[in-house]
């Protein structure tokens, strides 16, 4: 396994159109870290730079400290897991998983080749299957076969390229539980290219979110759910999206919508000037009242709602609420939506309640939320005027914690049963 950094990594294609604009990001040994952002940002191209199959315009790449932009891919030993698992249909598992040995002609004796196999069929339980077709195995087996080539080549580092879109939801879902215990167990260095936010926050120790060729944040899922440093990273990640209201300072209140705020004084600070804001809020941070105590009650607002639709969906449900938003703030959230590929209605807001209490189509409820959940955004910068940077360094640090352990105890054998 390997230690990846980039230094300022640009890419400008022939054509004269910058992909990735200076990216920088330093990827720990052991570290699965996601590369993450609506589809054209430059994900793929980031990964195929780091591989070796796309030239790097300028910065540098280093492998376990070592400057390798020019060098070829074979020598960079980085095995790349492609979507389309690229197996060889007339062949056996085991050959297919000795493929890339073979390649070497002669440089492996048959014993050499059996026993690299052997090890990657354990590691990824497929002795069972060694004799099969890829044909008739499951996706997810096919999936391990494809990773069985990365471990007998030895690779220092796993890079994957959306290995998971063309499987169904299920499947995904299987493969992506697979896919993270295979990382904790190998304790191999792995870089992951998706555009899909469920998985970049169910997989990564670490998502990287790129914007038109940036780097918009890096951090633990947690650290990007809960202290996005922008109005895009906010946008991007969570489902359904965070809701973005227009918010009027007016005085020591901010005008939402749907109520009006009272603000801190440590608020107002951090407002300075502004008099217009987008003000964040999630959908599980707002709660039917008839569902709280007093005490909960007294920490927030409350305000009347009409529920144009509502959709219940066992474990919760949906409450969408019309407001009327303001036409600056409704300008630079039709730009949100464009760079987030969305088509999501910014004039509705969702709300997620508990699903006990069903709410219909039409009814009027009483809605509750803390205002110290609020994330308020500069309309014009994006920036997240109430980011957090001790909290966010407290979740990343509890997050390189929990990592560590999960690898420790990945790496430790099994405990024999007892007799
Ligand atoms: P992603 O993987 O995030 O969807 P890519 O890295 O594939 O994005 O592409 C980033 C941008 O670079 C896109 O706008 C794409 O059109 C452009 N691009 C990709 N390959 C080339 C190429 N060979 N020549 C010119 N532009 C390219």
């Amino acid at each position: 396994m390997a230690s990846i950094n980039l230094k300022d990594i640009v890419k400008v294609y022939g054509d004269g159109y910058r992909a990735v604009k200076g990216v920088s990001l330093d990827i720990a040994e052991g570290e699965f870290v996601i590369l993450v952002g609506p589809s054209g940002c430059g994900k793929s191209t980031l990964l195929r730079m780091i591989v070796g199959l796309e030239d790097i315009s300028s910065g540098d790449l280093y492998i376990d400290g070592e400057r390798v932009n020019e060098d070829a891919p074979r020598k960079r030993h980085l095995a790349m897991v492609f979507q389309n698992y690229a197996l060889y249909p007339h062949l056996t598992v085991f050959e297919n998983i000795a493929f890339p040995l073979r390649l070497e002609r002669g440089q492996f004796t048959e014993e050499q080749v059996r026993e690299k196999v052997m090890f990657a069929a354990e590691t990824l339980e497929l002795v069972e299957h060694l004799d099969r077709k890829p044909a008739n195995l499951s996706g997810g087996q096919r999936q391990r076969v494809a990773m069985g080539r990365a471990i007998v080549r030895d690779a220092r580092a796993f890079l994957f390229d959306e290995p998971l879109s063309n499987l169904d939801a299920k499947l995904r879902g299987q493969m992506r539980t697979e896919i993270s215990r295979l990382q904790r167990r190998l304790g191999t260095t792995m870089v992951y290219v998706t555009h899909d936010q469920t998985e970049a926050m169910t997989l990564g120790d670490r998502v990287a979110v790129l914007r038109k060729g940036e780097l918009q944040q890096v951090a633990s899922p947690r650290g990007l759910y809960e202290q996005p440093r922008n109005l895009f990273v906010a946008g991007f990640i969570g489902s359904p999206p965070m809701n973005f209201l227009p918010g009027q300072v007016d005085g020591d209140v901010l005008r939402l919508p749907v109520v009006d705020v009272p603000l801190t004084d440590a608020l107002r600070e951090r407002l300075g000037d502004r008099d217009l804001v987008i003000v964040g809020i999630r959908p599980d941070h707002f709660a039917d009242v008839a569902a709280l105590d007093d005490d909960k009650l007294a920490t927030g607002v409350t305000f009347d709602a009409v529920v144009d639709v509502a959709e219940w969906l066992g474990s919760e449900q949906y409450a969408y609420i019309p407001f009327e938003t303001h036409p600056d703030v409704a300008a630079k959230l039709d730009e949100l939506d464009r760079d987030l590929d969305g088509e999501s209605m910014r004039t509705q807001l969702v709300a997620a309640l508990s699903s006990e209490n069903r709410v219909r189509d039409g009814d009027t409820r009483t809605l509750w939320f803390d205002p110290a959940r609020m994330l308020i955004f500069d309309h014009n910068t994006w920036e997240n005027l109430t980011f957090d940077a001790d909290a966010a360094r407290a979740i990343d640090d509890q997050n390189e914690e929990d990592r560590k352990q999960a690898l420790a105890r990945a790496a430790k054998p099994a405990a024999a049963p007892a007799a």
